[in-house]
């Protein structure tokens, strides 16, 4: 008869997990030291890993945890839409964190609800993980950690990490053959436009075009690194496309559900143009990073795309976004306007 680990492990293969793994909630201990070490080495990021502490004490939190139970779902399966690649990154358009109408999403609910089953009480946190995700991962023994931070499995960096803590000690290690980076590579450092991945596992993440396109660059018109941007208009997979362990790796097979139809609006000359309506209803809910009161910052990142990539076909957006109502959008339009002497 299998244990209950070994049952759990066995349902989420069946669902279509690629890896499962449970340890002992004590194995996670050493992320505290990892994540002090971060904060120390680049102490413009205290604000930042501050803000995520919670990850760091499980324990306190759950203090009935006693196993940690950490699965990956392979995403580099879905067709990436043409007009969206490299301009918003793969981890946000395959999405399944809150997005009901994926098999990952109902994937997520229906291992929870067996493992209640089998008499266990979990705790897990779709949107924001319940602990350091990729450390547990690696504990595990479900994939990697490789120098630029992500957790690679057979099928690359690409893949989504889920996470709970039960109150059931339990301990199945999973098996992986991924081998370590090259000794000399060094091709994501080198590939990182604003250089916040300045060293192998070292990154100051306030500088990452992620966290600048996303929730963080609040004041892009005062932020120097906007024009290192290139081609990111929401994220950036720099670092892990140029990985020569993602060589091959993602599939573009399948299509994710909705994404075809709501490609066409995400160029930058759409979200330019996109009202306040279609926004609420069609774009938020999917990159839920920025609220419902955040249409202004996608334009931000439209604008700042078409400054780093201008064009002529561009000049009449960006006069009338220089008259926008939102002084944020039109401050920035009138920047880029005067920084390519378009005015
Ligand atoms: S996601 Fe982009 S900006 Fe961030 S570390 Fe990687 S390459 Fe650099
Ligand atoms: S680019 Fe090279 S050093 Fe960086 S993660 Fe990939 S294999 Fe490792």
């Amino acid at each position: 008869m299998d244990t209950i680990a070994e049952s759990i492990q066995k349902k989420a293969y069946e669902l279509g997990y690629e890896k499962c793994g449970i340890i002992p909630i004590n194995l996670i201990d050493e992320y505290a030291d990892k994540f002090n070490e971060r904060m120390e080495k680049i102490p413009k990021s205290k604000m930042f890993y501050k803000s995520q502490e919670r990850l760091i004490k499980p324990k306190e939190i759950y203090p009935w945890a006693k196993s940690v139970v950490v699965l990956t779902s392979v995403y580099g399966k879905y067709k990436v839409p043409q007009e969206l690649n490299g301009h918003i990154a793969k981890a946000y358009l395959f999405d399944t964190r809150v997005d009901k109408n994926t098999k990952e999403y109902q994937n997520n609910r229906a291992l929870e609800e067996y493992m209640q089953e089998l008499g266990l009480k979990v705790e897990t946190n779709q949107k924001f993980g319940v602990v350091g995700m990729r450390w547990a991962a690696l504990q595990a023994g479900v994939g990697i950690i490789r120098r630029n931070n992500f957790l690679y499995t057979e099928s690359g960096s690409w893949v989504h990490l889920e996470a709970w803590v039960t109150d059931r000690k339990m301990e199945l290690k999973e098996t992986n053959n991924v081998k370590k980076c090259p000794k000399s590579c060094n091709r994501c450092i080198m590939s990182c436009p604003t250089k916040s991945l300045s060293e192998p596992y070292t990154m100051s993440p306030t500088e990452c075009v992620s966290f600048l396109t996303t929730f963080g660059g609040r004041n892009l018109p005062e932020e120097p690194l906007r024009k290192k941007f290139g081609d990111c208009i929401y994220g950036c997979d720099i670092c892990q496309d140029a990985c020569p362990m993602n060589k091959g790796k993602w599939k573009d097979e399948e299509e994710f559900p909705g994404l075809a139809e709501l490609a066409p609006s995400l160029t930058p000359e759409n979200i330019l143009n996109m009202d306040e309506d279609f926004y609420r209803e069609k774009v938020q809910p999917k990159f839920f990073y920025l609220s419902p009161e955040d249409l202004w910052k996608w334009k931000i990142d439209a604008l700042c795309y078409i400054g780093n990539n201008y064009s002529e076909s561009y000049k009449p957006l960006l006069v009338n976004a220089c008259n926008n109502a939102n002084n944020k959008i039109s401050e920035m339009a009138n920047l880029i306007c005067s920084e390519l002497s378009l005015q």
